[in-house]
């Protein structure tokens, strides 16, 4: 077997997922949500679920989300503005969520995160029992950053990031990534015809790191710098990761049958 299919195995066997969607993928780019894409995202993820696996949603989309719908022309850039529109567009996130899921006969419960909270050992214990607990009901945690009171000094600063830490801490078995880009590639295929797809990373060096920061491969939101790292953080802890195109939620499915589809992390 190859080290890809036995790798792939990995995810395929792992009881509580984390998946990390981005607003690229959540939203047109005028910042309205892709309800389309969200009703399959939420349709697959009750299935994934049904099958007997625990999943955990990291969602971004909160700012993208509220400044389209407080009708304002582009994503505000100043703190406060950023934190206004975060706290209308996760409102609009999580009724959407709760509704979608609740079609499928599911409940969800929101986490809010901040860094700091993370490094407090008494208040990490907390969102680790939190998380737990809400798997124990059989809900789905969804968790974001707390865009609302956010600061330089105490934030995640991208979901990509938050997403990890969270796999770490909620033990997943595995951490998948959508993005709007179908994977990992040995250079920018947007602007780079010889880039090719990685479908399997083992280690993480400095020509990967390089593949990631080239010039224009500001992939989606956070990129593909913040995605490696986040990769980076979930496979050194044991828990191998995949980043893949999120366009089609469907393709979840291909992963969970055991096929190959955009690139898996794993040590
Ligand atoms: N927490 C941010 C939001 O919900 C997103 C950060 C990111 O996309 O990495 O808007």
């Amino acid at each position: 077997m190859s080290a890809l299919n036995e790798k792939i195995k990995k995810v395929q066997a792992a009881k509580r997922v984390v998946v990390k969607v981005g607003t690229s993928t959540l939203t047109y780019p005028n910042g309205s949500l892709n309800i389309r894409r969200i009703e399959t995202l939420v349709k697959v993820l009750s299935d994934i679920k049904n099958s007997g696996k625990e999943v955990v949603l990291v969602t971004s989309g909160a700012i993208g989300v509220g400044a389209a719908h407080l009708g304002l022309k582009e994503r505000p850039r100043d703190i406060g503005g950023k934190q206004a529109a975060a706290a209308v567009g996760q409102c609009e996130l999580m009724y959407i969520y709760d509704k979608q899921f609740a079609e499928y006969g599911h409940v969800t419960g929101q986490v809010l995160l901040t860094r700091d909270v993370i490094e407090d050992e008494k208040r990490k214990t907390n969102v680790i029992n939190t998380i737990n607990q809400l798997l124990v009901y059989g809900a789905v945690p969804i968790v974001n950053e707390n865009d609302t009171v956010s600061v330089e000094e105490i934030e995640f600063g991208d979901n990509d990031t938050l997403s990890a830490v969270v796999a770490v801490l909620s033990g997943a078995g595995a951490l998948i990534i959508l993005t709007d880009i179908d994977g990992m590639y040995s250079s920018d295929p947007r602007t780079n015809d010889d880039a090719v797809l990685i479908p399997l990373v083992e280690e993480f060096d400095d020509t990967l790191r390089k593949a990631a920061s080239g010039a224009g491969s500001a992939y989606g939101t956070g990129g593909m710098v913040t995605k490696l790292h986040a990769a980076e953080i979930a496979a050194e802890a044991g828990i191998p990761a995949v980043i893949m195109n999120g366009r089609n939620p469907l393709r979840l499915y291909d992963l969970f049958d055991g096929k190959p589809v955009g690139t898996l992390f794993c040590k």
